[in-house]
């Protein structure tokens, strides 16, 4: 489960690039045939010529591509099937957490230092952040391209974004007043999205309609001077569209909300917090651990069916195996580790007190 984006994205971006490829050869064929049906002089033979040469030239490339992605699935594949090392597993946990956090110079260096390249989505996460930035700095050119190219995905997933985005863009250009080409736009890119046979129907066209309405506010003149459309035109639309971008990003590759070295964390430190844990109260223990504690502050609290005491010497747990036993001074370690504090004339050394104790004198302890 930790590793669940680990196969998911390179298998959807070898998908992705397998019918951008299609889509291309397709186009190019079409358009190769029908010039090779009008040649009649050299010059158009010659034209063909270049248009397949450049046709292989672009479908090397793609094929690099396409080697690529099926290159890091084997490295992937082979990886999950070997036994990994816990530094190499931790190494790629931290670039992938590095790369999500946009760091990606830290991720690159790291996952080329340990070799670790095939196993790390630094491209992706790169792409990601991109777009994102794009988003926020309200251009929608580099999401709309995004879409584009994730089109029939996107489409199985039944996915609201593309349809948003357009009526964004439509949005802009009426609140700039460029009613004429907003008008355009809208008849080529958001009329198509509002179909009634779509599961959105009604939603897209309630929006689309007051998108439209907007057009009567738009420009100086207009802008603030209806409260009702306020939200249409409002900056915070672009926040809105960036946190729907993530959302979608994430389904298209199938990847997790949080990053692995996250998700590993929290399982570690549920298994550990209690609800006495408290910000630095017990200097060993994770679940106190400022910045620890605060990854796992909405973690449930751990609840062991029964008490476990650790001895403070070895360690290990205290059982019927390895009792617990008290010294004169009321300090309690378990029997293993006394054993190793009693020297050959029988005396146990408190490592606390320093005091020499007889091995008779200590009491065995009775936890109820
Ligand atoms: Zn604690």
């Amino acid at each position: 489960m930790l590793e669940s984006d680990f196969l998911h994205v390179p298998v959807e971006s070898l998908s992705r690039s397998f019918r951008r490829s299609q889509r291309y050869v397709e186009k190019q064929v079409v358009a190769t045939q029908k010039l090779a049906s009008r040649a009649k002089s050299a010059e158009a033979l010659k034209q063909i010529r270049t248009r397949i040469d450049k046709l292989g030239q672009n479908l090397k490339k793609l094929e690099d591509e396409e080697e690529k992605y099926l290159t890091q699935l084997e490295e992937r594949v082979k990886s999950m099937s070997r036994e990994v090392t816990s530094k190499d597993l931790m190494s790629t946990f931290v670039c992938d957490f590095l790369a999500r956090s946009g760091k990606f110079d830290c991720a690159r260096k790291i996952a080329t230092d340990q070799g670790l390249e095939d196993l790390v989505d630094t491209d992706l996460w790169h792409e990601f952040h991109t777009i994102r930035s794009a988003i926020l700095n309200q251009d929608c050119k580099s999401a709309l391209k995004w879409c584009d190219s994730n089109a029939s995905k996107l489409r199985r997933l039944q996915s609201d974004f593309p349809f948003r985005l357009h009526v964004q863009t439509f949005l802009e250009q009426a609140r700039c007043g460029n009613v004429e080409e907003a008008i355009r736009y809208a008849q080529k890119n958001v009329s198509p999205y509002v179909k009634t046979d779509s599961q959105n129907y009604e939603q897209r066209l309630r929006l689309s309609r007051r998108a439209m309405s907007c057009l009567i506010f738009s420009g100086e003149a207009g802008r603030g001077s209806s409260q009702n459309y306020s939200d249409l035109l409002s900056e915070r639309r672009w926040k809105d569209l960036s946190i729907m971008f993530e959302k979608e990003f994430r389904r298209v590759y199938g990847c997790a909300k949080h990053s692995s070295l996250r998700r590993t964390l929290e399982a570690g430190l549920a298994a550990i917090r209690t609800p006495k844990c408290t910000k630095g109260k017990h200097k060993e223990c994770p679940g106190c651990d400022e910045n620890l504690g605060r990854v796992a502050s909405f973690m449930p609290y751990f609840r062991p069916a029964n008490t476990r005491i650790v001895c403070p010497i070895s360690g290990k747990i205290m059982n019927e195996a390895n009792p617990p036993m008290a010294m004169p001074s009321g300090h309690v370690y378990s029997l293993e580790a006394i054993k190793t504090l009693t020297n050959e004339e029988g005396l146990t050394k408190c490592p606390v007190t320093g005091v020499l104790v007889p091995f008779q004198k200590l009491k065995d302890v009775y936890i109820m």
